[in-house]
């Protein structure tokens, strides 16, 4: 039984269509795939209808862009009511944020001499709920100005690089709230990387567990072996639930393919179950 709980689609910055996504998951081997584009839920309904054809199983879910102390932390969600009018809410203030700060970084591409426009990455971001900087560094491609998005990152898009303009995102714990408010499951994804083992400390994640958290999410590529057995650690000693994930992106990202981490199916049976998360 292969889960695996953490993918993106084109309504966020994957590249793949909500049915390429599940066919492609039925292709990897997937029994289970949850669709979690970021802030958005757009991409469920054709989810679901492909799923339901290729007869793998569809968790709904999210990625949030949250934030504690400055720092960018995401946060998974699943099985949430996607009408809810607290998270609804915050959600659009969250991609509303991201599009506002298009222009911004465009300026200042510009100003280090790259023609780049507005249109030059809404073609990339057409499908998308919002655009994002993964989607301005697929306009740096197509420019020739970059080779992939992981050099557009580093060159200009990353904290403390010249293209930086931070955007808005919820406060971590005020996330947590929305999710377990919406009647949803709360994960904190890659908790480790880039930078977040600063503020994702064992206090914090017993702190998120009185507002709802569920689970960490282990096994993630952005996680070595030192960080997955001391995560674990935590997990066992807070008693929280242990995903692992691809975060795939499609073309986006590689080498982090459909499956390429899954969850254990009691894991995920906890995590689902309504009176862990009730
Ligand atoms: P945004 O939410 O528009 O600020 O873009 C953030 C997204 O860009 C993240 O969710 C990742 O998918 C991606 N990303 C962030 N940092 C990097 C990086 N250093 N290299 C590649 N992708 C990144
Ligand atoms: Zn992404
Ligand atoms: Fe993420
Ligand atoms: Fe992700």
């Amino acid at each position: 039984m292969l889960i695996d709980l953490h993918t993106h689609s084109n309504r966020s910055d994957g590249t793949d269509t909500p049915s390429e996504l599940i066919e492609n998951a039925v292709a990897a081997g997937l029994d289970v795939v949850a669709l979690t584009d970021h802030d958005s839920t757009v991409g469920w309904a054709e989810a679901d209808e492909a799923a339901a054809r290729a007869g793998v199983r569809l968790v709904h879910g999210i990625e949030i862009s949250t934030q504690l102390d400055g720092q960018s932390v995401h946060l998974l969600g699943y099985e949430f009511d996607p009408d809810d009018a607290a998270l609804l809410d915050e959600l659009q203030h969250v991609l509303e944020g991201r599009d506002n700060r298009l222009p911004r970084i465009l300026a200042r591409l510009r100003d280090l001499g790259i023609d780049i426009h507005e249109p030059d990455v809404e073609r990339w971001s057409g499908s998308a709920a919002a655009s994002g900087r993964p989607h301005i560094a697929d306009a740096l491609i197509e420019l020739g100005v970059v080779a992939d998005r992981t050099e557009a990152f580093n060159r200009y898009l990353q904290p403390g690089r010249p293209g930086y303009v931070h955007r808005y995102a919820t406060p971590l714990h005020e996330a947590v709230r929305l999710v377990a408010g919406a009647g949803g499951r709360a994960v904190i994804a890659h908790p480790w990387s880039r930078g977040s083992d600063r503020v994702v400390t064992p206090e914090v994640l017993a702190e998120l567990q009185g507002l709802g958290l569920l689970g960490i999410e282990v096994d993630h590529n952005d996680h070595d072996e030192t960080a997955r057995s001391a995560l674990r650690d935590i997990a066992a000693e807070l008693d929280l639930v242990v995903t692992g994930s691809s975060d795939y992106h499609g073309t986006g990202k590689t080498d982090f393919e459909l499956g390429c981490n899954t969850t254990a199916p009691d894991q995920l049976e906890r995590l689902l179950s309504p009176r862990f998360g009730d």
